[in-house]
């Protein structure tokens, strides 16, 4: 008789699944919560380092309620998508403040945090408290939809609760911690992207879209849309070894991060109507930066501050920043390379 789906993964995991990675070791909620926000988008092996500093830093959830922002983001810096960032911060004070500091054990009041969906929910729960919840992550969607040959793109409601009924009807009573890591595994290891490696797949027999040799064709893409251009001009204001940065408002775009000035006047309009004499300028490379929504083009002047009594700031928001220290503050990935740009020239 063949073994059923969840008896299949389990073996392999007891073989060749993932048990040495920093989250699975000294194992709790808030470990397994950080490190399922930070693997949103991000491969494993770049979030490892930034695991680590983390809990260095924030080794509590009361720890990580207690820091400044600036302190969140600034070890947040290159993973990107920052809202994770903000949510993990803000349910680290909701637990701080409703539930003393410890992590919540029901699915609801799990699912209630800022920034926790059905799945994170579940993969905390299964992972750290062996509880029994299905989980329907990017790398599970990729699995299901190839071994049930789900037509459609996951991304609509239709297909999607289609998985979420296949990640239920496999999802095992016993070692679901084990089930819910297995399937983050072979999503990431062997039912890759492009390339999967059916022949070391154990799900092979079962898989219809192997059987059929469509393995390249599940999950169906998202329909294609272009996305609109809009365009900044940013000021990097420089003297002496220092920028001029300022703080965004916490929510919204870049939300809390700091980054340079922008206008949309023309740029020698936007020197007149800034606080300082500027003694120069000069044009930095234009990039592209693109968003899921749209893409942005920005183009980047450097310019230099002539009077040294001129740095008062007198919005509270803008501070100076030294290029070449540690800015210990969020900074989005176009002002790193801004920065990078003067840093280049100077
Ligand atoms: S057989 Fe291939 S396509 Fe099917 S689940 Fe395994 S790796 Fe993915």
């Amino acid at each position: 008789m063949t073994k059923p789906f969840s008896r299949l993964v389990l073996d392999w995991f007891d073989k060749h699944g993932r048990k040495t990675l920093p989250w699975q070791q000294d194992i709790s909620a808030y470990r397994v919560w950080v490190s399922e926000i930070m693997l949103q988008q991000t491969q494993v092996t770049t979030v490892i380092p930034y695991f680590e500093r983390f809990m260095a830093r924030f080794p509590t959830v009361v720890d990580l309620a207690d820091a400044p922002q600036d302190d969140v983001l600034h070890l947040w810096t290159g993973l990107g998508y920052y809202a994770r960032a903000r949510n993990l911060h803000k349910a680290a004070q909701q637990i701080a403040s409703e539930y003393g500091g410890e992590f919540p054990q029901t699915f609801e009041e799990v699912m209630a945090l800022p920034g926790i969906g059905r799945s994170t929910a579940g993969a905390i729960l299964s992972i750290a408290c062996g509880q029994n919840h299905p989980i329907l992550d990017g790398n599970v969607k990729r699995v299901l939809a190839r071994y049930y040959a789900v037509e459609g793109w996951p991304g609509q409601k239709a297909v999607e609760n289609q998985l979420w009924e296949y990640a239920t009807a496999n999802t095992p009573n016993e070692r679901c911690n084990h089930y819910t890591q297995v399937m983050m595994d072979l999503g990431a290891m062997v039912c890759t992207r492009s390339k999967p490696r059916c022949d070391e797949c154990p799900l092979q027999s079962g898989c219809l879209a192997y059987a059929q040799g469509r393995q390249a064709e599940f999950p169906g893409k998202k329909p294609k849309k272009t996305l609109p251009v809009r365009t900044t001009t940013m000021l990097a204001v420089f003297y002496n070894g220092t920028v001029l940065m300022e703080q965004r408002p916490p929510t919204g775009l870049w939300g809390g991060l700091f980054g340079f000035l922008e206008t949309e006047l023309p740029v020698d309009d936007a020197i007149k109507a800034l606080p300082f004499e500027i003694s120069g300028h000069k044009a930095l490379e234009g990039f592209r930066h693109t968003f899921s929504h749209f893409h942005l083009d920005i183009q980047p002047y450097l310019l230099f501050v002539d009077a040294p009594g001129g740095l008062q700031v007198n919005e509270s928001n803008q501070r100076w920043f030294n290029i070449d220290e540690s800015l210990g503050v969020g900074t989005a990935a176009p002002t790193q390379k801004i920065i990078s740009q003067i840093k280049q020239i100077l």
